[in-house]
């Protein structure tokens, strides 16, 4: 007998009839005799949907974190309800429990609360007794008993977190592809899907920008060692297993490509040369709490550099005021700001070994007559700011480049 965490997201449980042929699978499961417990999203729309409200309710300053989080808790709530009904009606016991009744003690971070204990108890006495047990993702309690959520797709979370707390055999992600992509298959058709990726690598792949996963999911599953699974709701098939073993020799020297649509970038030119002058733009930014992503800075002939870094698009005109503050401060030239940008990665751990790759990535953009704006690199990413509207020429330049459009001998 095995223990499964199973998680659905908002696609896969998005009407009546598909919260039905999730029960369906759930029983068959169950009815091979393993042990189930099943985290599910809020049916699509539901998150965005209930955030429009409290938007028109109160749009500046935003909703209060904690009434936000009271709210978009429910939408997880509705969903475990209905899935055990329709367990019930296929007659297989099954119960259902909020975060706050699992007991998935969180942080007091509101909206991106991060997951500190978890209580098995009644879950594990639950399963004893043949039950499926049915979790709402994305949602904990503090230690007040106040609701708070894990941030946008925290579901996957919960799911890696419970098949950790309960030793679970692995824990699989049901969603609407059958499993992680060289690329997101909405960019590039010609995307494959992957039959393994390493944590280091999806973790690389989940933090530039491939939505698939949430990044604190990966990382939770790479620290607990919980083997983690990415597969369709609706079709059958062995989806992407993500683990520690590293691809062979003759594998793919690049695994994948991700890009993020949210970063904003900014400019200050003509920033006297002198000792201080990054801590001094970027202190005033971090204290301001906005997180700083690239950095770039370029010494001109005449003593004066100019500074550019990027951030999240959200928090464009925040630091566009700071940094107005900063240029007076500094003497320095003139600040702009620029939300057309995209940022496009390589990722893969064969880069480790090999040289010439970064070159490939900037002759495949030259050639098709796209501008790098920026760039940054570590072991196993190079990542690339490019003209938004560049952005599915890139993918798919890169991608063909790369040969991840052809299949790897056996
Ligand atoms: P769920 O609602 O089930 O959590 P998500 O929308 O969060 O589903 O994640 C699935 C989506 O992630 C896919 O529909 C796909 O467009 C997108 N995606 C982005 N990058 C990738 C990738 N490399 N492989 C597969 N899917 C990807
Ligand atoms: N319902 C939440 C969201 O839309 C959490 C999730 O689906 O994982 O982000
Ligand atoms: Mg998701």
């Amino acid at each position: 007998m095995a223990l499964y965490v199973y998680k659905f997201g908002g696609t896969s449980v998005g009407t009546v009839e598909r919260i039905r042929a999730v029960a369906e699978k759930v029983k068959a499961a169950r009815d091979r005799g393993d042990q189930i417990v099943v985290v599910v999203s809020a049916m699509s729309g539901e998150t965005n949907r209930l955030l429009g409200l409290a938007t028109q309710i109160q749009a500046q300053p935003q909703p209060d974190s904690r009434e936000l989080d009271v709210l978009l808790s429910t939408g997880e709530q509705v969903t475990i309800a209905l899935l055990c009904m329709a367990l019930h009606e296929l007659g297989c016991p099954a119960c259902s429990y909020t975060g706050g009744q699992v007991k998935i003690l969180t942080d007091d971070a509101h909206t991106k609360a991060r997951i500190r204990s978890i209580d098995d108890q009644s879950m594990r006495e639950d399963l004893a007794r043949g039950k499926v047990v049915v979790v709402a993702g994305f949602q904990g309690v503090n230690d007040r008993g106040w609701i708070t959520t894990l941030g946008r797709g925290g579901s996957d979370t919960t799911a890696v977190a419970l098949a950790a707390a309960l030793q679970a055999d692995e824990c699989q992600i049901y969603t609407d592809v059958d499993g992680v992509y060289t690329t997101d298959p909405r960019i590039e058709p010609r995307a494959r899907r992957l039959k393994q990726i390493t944590f280091e690598e999806m973790l690389e792949m989940a933090s530039l920008g491939s939505k698939v996963l949430q990044i604190r999911a990966v990382e939770f599953a790479g620290k607990y060692n919980v083997p983690l699974r990415v597969l369709s709701s609706f079709t059958e098939g062995e989806g992407t297993l993500i683990n520690y073993e590293e691809p062979k020799m003759e594998q793919a020297l690049i695994s994948g490509i991700a890009f993020n649509k949210d970063e904003a970038k900014l400019t200050i030119t003509g920033v006297p040369d002198l000792p201080g002058g990054a801590s001094k733009i970027l202190g005033p930014i971090a204290e301001a709490n906005i997180e700083v992503d690239m950095i770039i800075q370029n010494i001109a002939g005449d003593d004066t550099t100019d500074f550019t870094f990027t951030v999240h698009r959200n928090d464009l005109q925040r630091a566009l005021e700071i940094l107005q503050v900063v240029r007076e401060q500094l003497g320095a030239g003139k600040v702009t700001g620029d939300d057309g940008i995209v940022k496009v990665s390589i990722v893969g751990v064969g880069m480790r070994s090999h040289a010439g790759i970064a070159s490939t990535m900037f002759k495949t953009l030259a050639d098709e007559g796209i501008n790098i704006r920026m760039i940054s690199t570590s072991e196993i990413k190079i990542s690339v700011v490019v003209d938004e509207k560049y952005l599915e020429l890139a993918v798919r330049a890169l991608h063909s480049a790369f040969h991840l459009d052809q299949e790897l001998p056996a």
